[in-house]
């Protein structure tokens, strides 16, 4: 079963009384496991499009299901929770939380799950820490901590809800050449041993190159829809 379904969808933003065609009839399936790339310039609808496969928007018109849910319908609270258990993100900008410490900021979105205790919560913090190589990290805030390990934190935040699927827009856009590498590197291996479906958007040759599938997408619609890489 395709872990991500998109169809004919459509997203419109209004800008005043101008309507700005974002999405444009995409059609897009992908499996667990998937480690795959969406590509475009700036403005050609990645973030909108990562937006709504992680429930963060609703496409205005046409239908996607998440882990075979149609995600179509549900109101704010249910599509909350069904990130909370389901989706990981990682931003271009980290969006760590600057008052908590780097293990703080891997135990927030835990504290929306009920069905976690604390001392799961804790298992998890350490865990994941050790994975991204933060351990000894674990009480720094982000202020603290280089770009790169801001980014790593993230990275072991996301994985601590043990998500479907994760989304990162432009993960590697603020970071040096050879941290970029060491982060793709990191989620490569990630994706390899947990099995962890990852979808990134980007423009960044290095990250396109290692993808095992491509989408392109130009102006709102998909260019190459999903060719096998090799
Ligand atoms: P990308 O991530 O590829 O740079 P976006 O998905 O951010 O592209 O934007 C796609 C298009 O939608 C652009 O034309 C952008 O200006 C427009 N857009 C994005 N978000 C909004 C918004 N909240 N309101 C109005 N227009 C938006
Ligand atoms: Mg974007």
């Amino acid at each position: 079963m395709s872990v991500v379904r998109i169809e004919h969808v459509y997203k419109d933003y209004l800008l005043g009384d101008q309507k700005v065609q974002a999405l444009k009839d995409i059609t897009l399936s992908f499996d667990p496991g998937a480690f795959l790339v969406i590509a475009g310039p700036s403005g050609s609808g990645k973030t909108t499009l990562l937006n709504l496969i992680g429930c963060i928007d609703v496409p205005t018109s046409g239908r996607i299901c998440v882990n075979g849910v149609d995600v179509s319908g549900k109101t704010p609270d249910e599509l909350a929770d069904l990130r909370n258990r389901t989706i990981g993100f990682i931003f271009q900008s980290f969006n760590l939380l600057p008052v908590l410490s780097a293990a703080e900021n891997i135990e927030y979105p835990l504290l929306r799950r009920k069905d976690v205790s604390s001392t799961e919560r804790k298992r998890r913090i350490d865990y994941f820490l050790d994975i991204v190589g933060l351990s000894r990290f674990a009480r720094h805030r982000p202020n603290q901590l280089s770009g790169g390990q801001r980014q790593r934190v993230a990275i072991a935040r996301a994985l601590a809800i043990h998500p479907s699927i994760v989304l990162a827009d432009e993960p590697t856009a603020n970071l040096d050449h050879a941290t970029g590498e060491e982060i793709l590197f990191l989620m490569r291996q990630i994706n390899r041993t947990f099995k962890t479906t990852f979808v990134f958007s980007t423009h960044d040759a290095r990250i396109i190159a290692r993808a095992d599938r491509l989408v392109r997408v130009e102006d709102g619609r998909i260019d190459a829809p999903g060719v096998p890489f090799q």
